[in-house]
């Protein structure tokens, strides 16, 4: 691995709170990672989300010598301007003034709390820092993110605000790049997504996704593959491998966003897929591969994972970033 360059163009940030976090990145940093969760959330005891997962895959990155401490980035909260940029002000307004209806809140999956708001706002900051380090050094990975179910003016399925529609579409409308993949891995569809880019065709969505899961009413994405329940490595490998190359190809976006979801994973509570530790891992390699032969910038997201053993979940991350770090540095 190579250390990142350091011609950083400090004017692509859009948020000024970010100058700090880059200084951390000139110190000599190998692979850009990305966190916010020193952004803590109270949730209701055996709330169903494991908040947890991400401090420990931090320390499962440094436990296995994949990044040290110092390598850690500190996600900075979006401005107003990027979450506007998917949102609508009345969505943004209501979310900072904690107006959500009961209603609105059950569809959330989440208490809305002042905390909740700083959480989700790093979330998509992260994602637009990792944006920019991928511009322009070819990967980033952020420790949150892949927020597909957040829509323009609501969030749902514990998604606040979408991540991946603040940053493409604030990137695309600054120039900074004229076409942007999303492959969405996660196995519930990405309904936020497909539905704010439904009129953007310089963005391109590709959903792999359980057809008998969340949401049951599903949006048009670019591409939508749907699998059934239970599907195992097979059927979903040889599906990815016939699908993706070509979108790469004709599409040829400028970005990629991978939301690398691990609730495909056999045993998650809210998936219902049934792939094993391994073919997540060939799966992810794939990708990354796929768009590393073709010198594109990627940058990497979490998407959802809900195991009762975090163990696979975790190993599964660190095999990732371990090898995408060994192609992009
Ligand atoms: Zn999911």
């Amino acid at each position: 691995m190579r250390q990142v360059k350091k011609n950083y163009d400090f004017e692509t940030f859009a948020n000024s709170d970010s100058f700090l976090s880059i200084q951390l990145i000139l110190i000599g940093l190998v692979l850009p990672l990305i966190y916010s969760d020193v952004y803590p959330v109270p949730l209701p005891e055996n709330h169903r989300f494991p908040m947890r997962k991400y401090a420990l895959l931090r320390e499962q990155l440094m436990y296995e010598g994949v990044a040290d401490e110092n390598d850690f980035i500190l996600a900075q909260p979006a401005s107003r301007e990027l979450i506007l940029a998917a949102h609508t002000p009345e969505y943004w307004d209501k979310v900072c003034t904690l107006a959500l209806s009961p209603q609105e809140e059950r569809r959330l999956g989440f208490p809305q709390s002042p905390e909740l708001v700083v959480r989700s706002r790093a979330s998509v900051g992260g994602t637009w820092q990792a944006s920019i380090f991928a511009l322009k050094n070819g990967l980033a990975v952020t420790l949150a993110g892949g927020t597909h179910h957040a829509f323009a003016d609501r969030g749902e399925g514990f998604c606040v605000f979408n991540d991946i529609g603040c940053t493409a579409k604030h990137l695309l409308a600054t120039g900074k790049v004229n076409k942007v993949l999303v492959v969405d891995l996660d196995v519930h569809q990405g309904n936020g997504n497909a539905a704010i880019f439904a009129d953007e065709p310089r963005v391109f969505t590709l959903s792999f996704h359980c057809k008998d899961n969340y949401p049951l009413k599903k949006e048009r994405s670019s591409l939508d593959v749907e699998f059934p329940a239970f599907t195992r490595d097979n059927a979903y490998l040889t599906t990815l491998q016939d699908v993706l190359p070509p979108i790469l190809t004709t599409f040829n976006p400028d970005l990629v966003y991978y939301i690398a979801g691990m609730d495909v994973m056999d045993g998650d509570r809210l998936g219902k897929f049934s792939l094993s530790l391994e073919g997540v891992k060939q799966r992810d390699k794939f990708v990354i591969q796929s768009v590393h032969r073709r010198n594109k910038p990627m940058v990497v997201v979490m998407g959802g994972g809900y195991p009762q053993n975090l163990n696979d979940l975790l190993r599964a991350y660190v095999e990732a970033y371990r090898f995408a770090a060994s192609l992009y540095y």
